[in-house]
């Protein structure tokens, strides 16, 4: 009877303590929302593109070092030799324990904002082909990077509840998907503590701000670029009898290719083969030398992947074959190196483990799983191949009135990557601070 008392006082004052905490952590937030919703539209006004993320990491760096963590900039290498890399690497050892590393991203996208609000972003800038483009923060980077701020403020000030080396680091370039690897090659895991775990957050654009998400297992496909340049021999429009017409084996290749996940692949394996760009010919009447083709290609396993990439080459090289075109103009098909990401493998485990946290956090009903997707990401690298335990949730980013109303509707709502993406600011930042805040203190809880 005595141990039972003894056990219930334990819990009570545990859940005491629980319950303070996040008294505590909803203080802070409300303490520094106002500032964080500055940060936020500072940052969405301000959105720089993929490898040039300049003025957004020298931002994001000066504020982690206000907060007393040391900080390395300009940590990135790319094969790219104009680019720099803009990596931010932030550190706060706080004695032993383990090494938790959170992500945000830093780059915005070429997308010109149509949302009309009052700090949408006008920024126009030259892309890396010289053409004029507007950018806009359409995938939500700045929501991440706010929190991000947010919540290294929190950590800053509650050492006293966390033992271990937190990392943070702002990834440059994920919307191009190679910034998280010109991170890892200039030195992410040996010039700097090397994680036990890796933990992100993305804003979603269909689950209501104050709600988060998570998925164990596969979240995120890998996503491999090809090139087909499909070689005939050109002449006449009305002539073709004396040329080998490129233009009709682009369309069997087309059409062809949406047999390899129909027919070659096991239904039970997702997988995506979507031709996306198709150009060829320059007018009515006459039969073109080429006609080029851009894919992507989606799966979560590697011999998925690996699968359907030599169906692609063998189908394109067998028509060009069927068409009669002679073996020195066959079809070269190139599959990207540089375009090329990972499938995102959220660690079942350690995901259950921070869904139990986000519970106590935000409630029980603000907490659901999402279904895996085909839409890809570059932070599935950073967990080395799922050596290192590694995974990133949903942040719900959209008024919870207008998920309503597309649901009685039927209306999409605006994706990420629309011109009209407008998360709202407040309940999603302090969900995310809360969301990310717990997480870590769970993974670094003190004994
Ligand atoms: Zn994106
Ligand atoms: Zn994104």
């Amino acid at each position: 009877m005595r141990n039972k008392i003894l056990a219930a006082a334990v819990f009570l004052t545990s859940l005491t303590l629980v319950v303070q905490a996040q008294q505590s952590l909803d203080a802070m937030i409300d303490r520094d929302i106002a500032s964080l919703l500055t940060t936020y539209k500072m940052l969405h006004g301000a959105p720089e593109l993929s490898h040039h993320e300049e003025k957004t990491s020298s931002f994001f760096a000066t504020q982690l070092r206000t907060l007393g963590y040391t900080v390395t900039e300009h940590l990135g290498r790319y094969e790219h030799p104009d680019w720099s890399g803009y990596g931010v690497v932030a550190v706060m050892k706080n004695g032993a324990g383990p090494t938790v590393l959170v992500r945000t991203e830093l780059d915005a996208l070429p997308v010109d904002e149509k949302t009309d609000l009052p700090y949408a972003s006008k920024v126009k800038t030259k892309n890396d082909a010289g053409q004029e483009v507007g950018v806009m923060h359409a995938c939500g980077h700045d929501i991440h990077m706010t929190t991000m701020l947010g919540t290294a403020k929190m950590l800053a000030e509650m050492k006293d509840r966390w033992r271990g080396t937190l990392v943070l680091i702002g990834q440059p370039a994920e919307e191009t998907i190679d910034g998280a690897r010109a991170m890892l090659r200039d030195g992410l895991y040996t010039k700097f503590p090397k994680p036990d775990y890796t933990i992100a957050l993305h804003d979603s654009a269909d689950l209501e701000a104050g709600k988060v998400g998570y998925t164990p297992g596969y979240a995120l496909a890998s996503a491999t670029s090809v090139d087909i340049k499909i070689r005939g021999l050109g002449g006449h429009g009305s002539k073709p009898e004396s040329t080998k017409d490129p233009v009709v084996v682009a369309a069997e290749v087309v059409m062809a290719l949406q047999t390899i996940v129909s027919r070659e692949n096991s239904p039970l394996d997702p997988a995506v083969v979507t031709v996306g760009s198709i150009h060829g010919g320059t007018r009515y009447n006459i039969i073109p030398d080429e006609v080029n083709l851009q894919l992507t290609v989606r799966a979560y396993k590697e011999e998925v992947r690996q699968k359907l990439l030599a169906a692609i080459e063998r189908i394109t090289k067998g028509i060009a074959i069927a068409a009669g075109i002679p073996s020195d103009r066959a079809p070269i098909v190139k599959i990207s190196e540089t375009e090329v990401t990972a499938a995102t493998y959220n660690e079942p485990q350690l995901t259950e483990k921070l869904a139990t946290v986000f519970r106590k956090a935000l409630g029980d009903e603000n907490v659901v799983h999402i279904p895996s997707a085909m839409a890809s990401e570059d932070f599935g690298y950073l967990s080395l191949d799922q050596k290192i335990p590694a995974t990133i949730f949903w942040l719900g980013a959209v008024d919870p009135v207008k998920v309503k109303q597309s649901k009685e509707t039927g209306t999409p709502l605006p994706s990420l990557h629309s011109a009209l993406f407008a998360p709202l600011p407040e309940p999603t930042l302090r969900t995310g601070v809360k969301a990310m805040t717990s997480a870590v203190l769970e993974l670094m809880k003190s004994p």
